[in-house]
């Protein structure tokens, strides 16, 4: 069928490109990007698919699938009306180490068939978005939960793939959306998430539909309602939205298809055969998650690699019910890591295994530091899907 194409403005880049490259360049540590392909280390642009925290809390409750896609959207505030950049708390109280130069190299093994289950509670039911002879993986700086402005937050992964890269879907099911105006309703062409398309999956999780979103697309090449499999072709990745640059912008969302309901890509993308995700539950001294980034930099001993995370911004996104995380890192070869972070003017270190093709869990605590074990099995009242609260 004919494709959609993209004439929407990319005046949004030029604009706040500037703007935003100053903000980044100032809020991220030197050097510490992982892998990437010969000349894309450093992506010239910055994710800006955001929406306000909700002072409240996540306490919308799940409810059945009737919400119609972007009518939750229209009950928030616009998150780009008005707003002017500023940069964000800067985590960083402490001087790490220069790390080694990135590797250049694309490559990476293959992935997990999926899906790929390897315990109780975990749920890597999908394939990557993009083939594997290209960048295939989330940009480190750009990752799920990360605060760019002072009240906005990021729902989704960023895979930094130039205009034009086949979008393949993640998993079968069904286009429920294809178009503009997956976020603020309509047609519209000022959507943030440009030209999207969203599949709900024909197979769920614990009881809930499971949806995955594909935007600031160039162009669409499936229609709404149409079924497709694994791998199918959906469309071509571009700029369109609120992007400064080519990518694409990759959520999941689970009960519901709607913002509010997404979850870390990270935790559901099959990883390479070999490697392992890295998942952590961050608080201070006294059990409640931290209220601001947390800045992780996480050390390969065999290549001395380092990758970076922050802790997601508090309140603003989805955890998941067993791990309870706020930090995440996939893509990580399996061996012994040194995990380092600074908390109160001190700095604080563990080694840790990360084993292939699972979650690899720690508790950081304030004061009291690391502790590496995996959380504790589910009582009677676990209920998967439910809302993250702050909790001691
Ligand atoms: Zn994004």
């Amino acid at each position: 069928m004919s494709g959609v194409r993209s004439g929407y403005s990319r005046f949004f880049g030029g604009l706040l490109a500037g703007i935003l490259m100053v903000q980044f360049t100032a809020c991220t540590s030197t050097g510490d990007r992982q892998p990437t392909a010969t000349g894309m280390e450093t992506p010239a642009y910055a994710e800006t698919l955001m929406a306000p925290i909700p002072t409240t809390g996540f306490a919308t409750p799940l409810l059945p699938e009737s919400t119609p896609s972007g009518a939750e959207a229209t009950q928030s505030s616009d998150p780009l009306a008005g707003q002017i950049p500023s940069p964000a708390p800067d985590p960083l109280r402490f001087v790490f180490p220069s790390p080694g130069p990135a590797p250049v190299s694309a490559w990476r093994p293959p992935l997990y068939a999926i899906p790929w289950a390897p315990t109780p509670f975990d749920h890597f039911f999908f394939s990557r978005p993009i083939a594997a002879d290209e960048v295939n993986w989330p940009l480190a700086d750009y990752r799920y939960g990360g605060i760019f402005f002072e009240n906005v937050i990021h729902t989704g992964v960023d895979i930094p793939v130039l205009n034009g890269t086949p979008v393949l879907a993640a998993g079968a099911g069904r286009i429920v959306w294809a178009g503009y105006g997956i976020y603020r309703g309509g047609n519209d062409p000022t959507d943030p998430y440009g030209l999207a398309v969203v599949i709900r999956h024909d197979f769920g999780y614990e009881g809930q539909t499971l949806f995955t979103l594909y935007g600031h697309l160039d162009e669409i090449d499936v229609a709404d309602g149409q079924h497709v499999e694994a791998g199918d072709p959906l469309g071509l990745s571009g700029e369109t939205g609120r992007v400064t640059g080519p990518h694409l912008h990759f959520e999941i969302r689970l009960g519901e298809n709607n913002y509010f309901m997404s979850r870390n890509p990270e935790l559901w993308l099959a990883p390479p055969v070999g490697w392992g995700i890295l998942a952590a539950r961050v608080m201070d001294t006294s059990g409640y998650l931290l209220d601001e980034p947390q800045l992780f930099i996480v050390t390969s001993r065999a290549t001395r690699q380092n990758w970076t995370a922050r802790t997601y911004g508090f309140g603003g996104v989805n955890s998941d019910p067993y791990y309870r995380e706020n930090l995440v890192i996939g893509d990580l070869p399996a061996g012994l890591y040194d995990i380092r972070t600074a908390y109160g003017g001190q700095s604080y270190e563990i080694e840790m295994e990360i084993r292939p093709g699972v979650v690899n869990y720690f508790t950081f605590k304030g004061f009291n530091g690391f502790t590496v074990e995996p959380p504790p099995l589910p009582g009677e009242d676990f209920t998967p899907g439910a809302m993250e609260t702050p909790s001691p």
